[in-house]
């Protein structure tokens, strides 16, 4: 009997997309092909971003952790998002606001919270918040969530944004990719497939208020300008509800009643989302509350904060160099968009209606979803990451310039090759320089190895065919083979293309090929045509000595003054005069190589050969064999 060696995977792979939001967070999957929010076994879609500490520091997260407000007040974390990866420095107005206590962290630059005497790092608090998320989705699939996407707002650094990865790596996730919030909305609404567009997310969350400008092009998005309101957000919609319900009671101010008032007017204020009035009663100590709220009043209330975020929307259209009109989509992320009012004014503002045929508030998960099914093939993990080469990979050619085999961001596995033959006669070795870059000249690239193919067998300059091969693996790991194709002698090497390059640096590399593209052209251009002038000359010289039958003593002296041109040209290593002079060489030569040409085969072209020489004497000119 046979026993596989591998078992078909019984445990789903839940390939997540993770909303870690200020107020709530969730997480969604691509299921059966659609995207779609996990609930847990109870039913629940949203996980309250609230860690809860006890005395005995025993954290309970999510609704567990919102039941213990009143319990443990102390240790009531929530809105811990706004320090994730800050200094105190940097939070230092928040940190005053906040109902716990933000210090200056011992352990790291950032910023700690403090809970009966133990101090807490933003980003482990995350990471429990994460785990929670992770736990339920993983209890209501019945599978394991190892990899997933998380969001960010489109304004964070990249120290907030290291702390968000920092976070899910505590909670035991593998994070494909740190997306920006409004990205994501755009993706689960499938902008990306339009072909291009200019589109506005307008995120009003429960604390915070975001607003974005993205341009889609060939199927990428680019923030191209973000503002907001930190301190702006549904939190200021409960506020003027609690005004509105205690008119004309004198509540007495016990934490207790201000929390009962709170949670009154957060469910009044959904009521009001869906009906034109609500009715309030409770009862506070000796105070009796029945008051009728209808929706003319609560929109009177909150109309000047609806205002303000439209006056953020006009100042990042104004950052972006748009009018209203330039605007294709308008899309309402986060629960408080769910507010009529909010919508009606978005409306007025761009003359047609935002985007709000999916939940605002599952919106950024949905696209988290979608951008990790991408990012791994099917969702269902089996298939190989996609990835791409984040710098092009070429090798040196005599002259010193570098001839790319493979172009930044193609995707991998992949294999290129491309013929190369020698610079000069009886060449027995070349060497094999790898680069890698976007520059032209392998001085301005980064070197990743050398290798010499040795024992190729002695033959005219131009006749050995030199087959390079490139093959990038799934994991990254690039081969460089060379084979000499008539003796089929071979010699490799293996490298490590992205080793020791952080993300930063290989920005750094594109960005400094862009700013050099002209001047390297132009250096590439012209160390070609010095190495061709070099071997035409050389060329010229052996067949004046070999062959002085053919040269009458006019032609020589002619045919020695365009030498003296070209080699005149090449020292001052301008492109224009070394053509213009290697184009007098040509002409002056040319009955004498079409004699020549009659006699020997190898037919000399102008172009690569690869490598230095190595131990032979320089006699002939360079040519390329282009090889399929
Ligand atoms: P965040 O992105 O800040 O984590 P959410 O996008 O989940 O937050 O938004 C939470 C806010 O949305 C809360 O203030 C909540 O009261 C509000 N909200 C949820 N549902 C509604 C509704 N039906 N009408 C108005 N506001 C709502
Ligand atoms: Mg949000």
């Amino acid at each position: 009997m046979q026993i596989p060696l591998k078992v078909k995977g019984q445990t789903v792979e839940i390939v997540a997309g993770i909303d870690l939001g200020t107020t709530n967070s969730l997480c969604a999957w691509v299921h059966e092909g659609t995207a779609q929010v996990i609930a847990d076994r109870e039913g629940r879609r949203i996980t309250p971003s609230v860690v809860n500490i006890d005395e005995q520091h025993h954290a309970v997260v999510g609704d567990e952790a919102q039941e213990r407000a009143l319990v443990s007040p102390e240790g009531h974390l929530t809105s811990i998002k706004r320090f994730m990866g800050r200094s105190l420095e940097d939070v230092y107005d928040e940190a005053k606001a906040a109902p716990y206590t933000v210090v200056a962290g011992t352990r790291t630059e950032q910023c700690s919270i403090r809970v009966y005497g133990k101090e807490y790092v933003p980003e482990e608090l995350s990471a429990m918040i994460l785990a929670e998320v992770k736990k339920r989705a993983e209890r209501a699939v019945g599978g394991r969530l190892r990899r997933a996407v998380i969001t960010v707002p489109a304004y964070f650094d990249d120290s907030q944004r290291q702390a968000t990865r920092n976070a899910g790596r505590m909670a035991g996730i593998d994070v494909l990719r740190i997306i920006n919030e409004p990205t994501a909305a755009a993706l689960a609404y499938g902008l990306n497939h339009k072909k291009a567009g200019t589109f506005l997310v307008y995120d009003l969350g429960g604390g915070t208020f975001d607003v974005s400008v993205l341009k889609l092009t060939e199927g990428v998005f680019k923030v191209i300008a973000t503002t907001g309101n930190t301190a702006l957000g549904g939190d200021d919609f409960d506020r003027a509800l609690v005004e509105l319900i205690s008119e004309g009671v004198q509540v007495e101010q016990k934490p207790q009643y201000r929390a009962a008032l709170k949670i009154a007017a957060e469910s009044a204020k959904k009521a009001l989302s869906s009906q034109d009035a609500t009715r309030v009663q409770m009862q506070l100590g000796d105070v009796v509350i029945d008051q009728t709220i209808t929706r003319p009043a609560y929109e009177a209330a909150i109309a000047p904060l609806v205002h303000k975020t439209l006056a953020s929307v006009e100042f990042v259209l104004d950052e972006a160099g748009l009018d209203p009109e330039d605007v294709n989509d308008v899309v309402c992320v986060g629960g408080s968009t769910r507010t009529p009012l909010v919508r009606q004014e978005l409306e007025r503002f761009f003359g047609k209606p935002p985007h709000t045929e999916l939940n605002p508030d599952e919106v950024v998960a949905l696209g988290a979803a979608i951008q990790a099914s991408i990012l791994t093939g099917d969702g269902t993990g089996d298939t190989v990451l996609l990835d791409v080469t984040p710098l092009s990979l070429g090798i040196e050619t005599y002259g010193g310039g570098c001839t790319k085999l493979l172009w930044r961001n193609t995707p991998v596995p992949v294999r290129a090759t491309e013929g190369f033959t020698t610079h000069v006669d009886d060449q027995t070795a070349v060497a094999i320089h790898v680069l890698q870059g976007e520059r032209e000249m392998a001085a301005d690239l980064r070197s990743l190895g050398r290798f010499v193919l040795r024992g190729i067998p002695p033959m005219k300059a131009g006749m050995p065919r030199v087959l390079v091969e490139f093959f990038i693996d799934a994991d990254g790991l690039l081969k460089v083979t060379a084979k000499e194709m008539t003796s089929g002698t071979e010699a490799s090497i293996d490298v490590q293309p992205t080793y020791g390059l952080t993300d930063e640096q290989v920005e750094d590399m594109i960005f400094e090929s862009i700013e050099h593209a002209e001047e390297d052209m132009i250096a590439h251009i012209v160390a070609d045509l010095k190495a061709e002038g070099e071997s035409v000359i050389r060329y010229s010289r052996k067949a004046m000595a070999e062959r002085a039958d053919l040269v009458p003593p006019p032609l020589r002296v002619q045919i020695e003054a365009a030498i003296g041109g070209l080699e005149a040209a090449i020292a001052s290593g301008e492109k224009e005069p070394i053509e213009a002079a290697m184009l007098v060489l040509n002409e002056s030569t040319a009955t004498v190589a079409e004699t020549l040409m009659n006699e020997v085969l190898s037919v000399t072209v102008a172009g690569r050969s690869v490598g230095e020489v190595i131990g032979t004497e320089p006699r002939t000119r360079a040519s390329d064999i282009q090889l399929g």
